[in-house]
């Protein structure tokens, strides 16, 4: 009987191929396994979660099928977007706040 797949680790394409993302330079076999990888959604958001908004933040490496300058811009881009309220949210209603 096969494991489940607990996290989306698990179903990592390049868990098996950490060659691809080794070295200095262009990472094109990393990016082209990102490509076809069925977590790639899941490991940017989780990329950019970790790296956090700072653009003195350290990115290395290739995630989510994006370089470091790709999620740094991709951060600013999000920066940029201003934040609305919820359809459901009450602005009078404290509770919604938290
Ligand atoms: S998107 Fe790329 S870096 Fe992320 S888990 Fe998949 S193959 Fe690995």
């Amino acid at each position: 009987m096969t494991r489940p797949s607990l996290t989306w680790h698990d179903q990592a394409a390049c868990r098996n191929a950490p060659e691809a993302f080794e070295g200095p330079g262009p990472k094109a076999d990393a990016r082209a396994l990102c490509q076809v990888c069925p977590v790639k959604a899941a490991c940017l958001a989780s990329a950019m979660i970790e790296e956090g908004p700072d653009d003195e933040q350290c990115r290395w490496g290739v995630r989510g099928g994006l370089t470091p300058g790709q999620r740094a811009e991709l951060s600013r881009i999000i920066r940029a977007v201003p934040t609305q309220r919820r359809p459901t949210e009450d602005p009078e209603d404290p509770e919604d706040d938290q």
